[in-house]
């Protein structure tokens, strides 16, 4: 029998509608707007496009949201002026530079610069820390949306043996990390590939949870899965276009094959992305409630 979808777009939907009634509940009750600053440095076309998807949600949702477009060659020192300026302004709760930066500005000294009380990206070494820790005051937003997916989709994560392809900073180190916390939602127990792990599939195909994020087309075949395994697959990789221009998609994971082999499988595109923007939007209403001394 086929794996079941995990539909990240679905329980984003879902998400979303708890966050907006959140939203009005802190306008009507303590009259506070959840501010979002994006800055957008150049014009990357997939920054662009993603920028525009994170203020269109954070519209929807009812947030003061702004979008801060500047030119390629801003140098570093008037970035960090700005960053400032959002750091100071009470009505920005959440500041999001979105990365890449243009070559020649430093980005750990941009994220650095950023406010960890409106780190709603959960970048800032401080907010690393915390996670490491156990005690985090926001999750990154691609790891959260998919620990927020699994539990959503009654995953057993608790002993679970968890196998997580990939050591980034942004998706494998932090998921893995949040999987391995004495925790609700945690308490599996992780192994972390990464190009140098001597046989990767030794790892995979053993995983009860499987999360791949290396960003290589189809790099996990049906052969690495263990049978009823759970795999999230964070891959984004176009390979193509439509006659209409729009950007074809594939995973990490070949879907064909391991649709037939998993539990239960993330699409692509419809899987973790969605997810990703609505962990954004809930960490900056978490932000807008610290900001304004509103306990949960
Ligand atoms: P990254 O920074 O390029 O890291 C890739 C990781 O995968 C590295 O740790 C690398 O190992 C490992 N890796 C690469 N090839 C491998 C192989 N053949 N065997 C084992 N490990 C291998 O990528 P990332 O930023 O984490 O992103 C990963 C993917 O997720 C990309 O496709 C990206 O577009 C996607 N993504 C999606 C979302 C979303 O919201 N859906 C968000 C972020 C990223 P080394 O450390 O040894 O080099």
């Amino acid at each position: 029998m086929p794996a079941k979808l995990l539909k990240g777009a679905e329980v984003a939907k879902e998400i979303r509608e708890e966050l907006k009634c959140e939203v009005d509940f802190l306008k009507n009750k303590h009259g506070v707007v959840p501010g979002l600053v994006t800055l957008l440095v150049g014009q990357n076309p997939a920054s662009q496009s993603y920028v525009r998807a994170k203020q269109k949600t954070g519209h929807e949702l009812g947030f003061f949201s702004v979008q801060d477009d500047q030119p390629e060659n801003l140098g570093e020192e008037e970035l960090l002026k700005l960053i400032d300026k959002y750091n100071k302004d009470p009505k920005i709760h959440g500041i999001l530079v979105q990365l890449p930066l243009p070559k020649g500005i430093n980005e750990n000294r941009v994220l650095l610069a950023i406010d960890p009380a409106k780190d709603v990206d959960a970048f800032h070494p401080v907010n690393v820390g915390k996670l490491m820790i156990g005690e985090p005051d926001y999750l990154p937003c691609t790891p959260a949306g998919i620990q927020e997916l699994l539990v959503r989709s009654g995953a057993e994560i608790c002993g679970a043996e968890v196998t997580v392809v990939g050591r980034s900073n942004i998706v494998g180190k932090p998921i893995a990390m949040m999987l391995m916390q004495k925790a609700k939602g945690a308490n599996a127990t992780v192994t972390v590939c990464h190009t140098r792990t001597r046989d990767v599939k030794l790892h995979t195909s053993r995983a009860d949870i499987l999360v791949v994020a290396a960003g290589v087309t189809e790099y996990v075949k049906g052969d690495m899965i263990k049978p009823g395994a759970v795999v999230i697959d964070v891959g984004v990789n176009e390979v193509g276009k439509t006659a209409d221009g729009k950007r074809i998609l594939k995973g990490d994971v070949a879907f064909e094959e391991a649709v037939e082999v998993a539990g239960a499988i993330t699409p692509v595109p419809g899987g973790v992305g969605p997810m990703t923007i609505t962990m954004l939007m809930k960490n900056t209403v978490r932000a807008c409630k610290v900001w304004n001394r509103i306990k949960d």
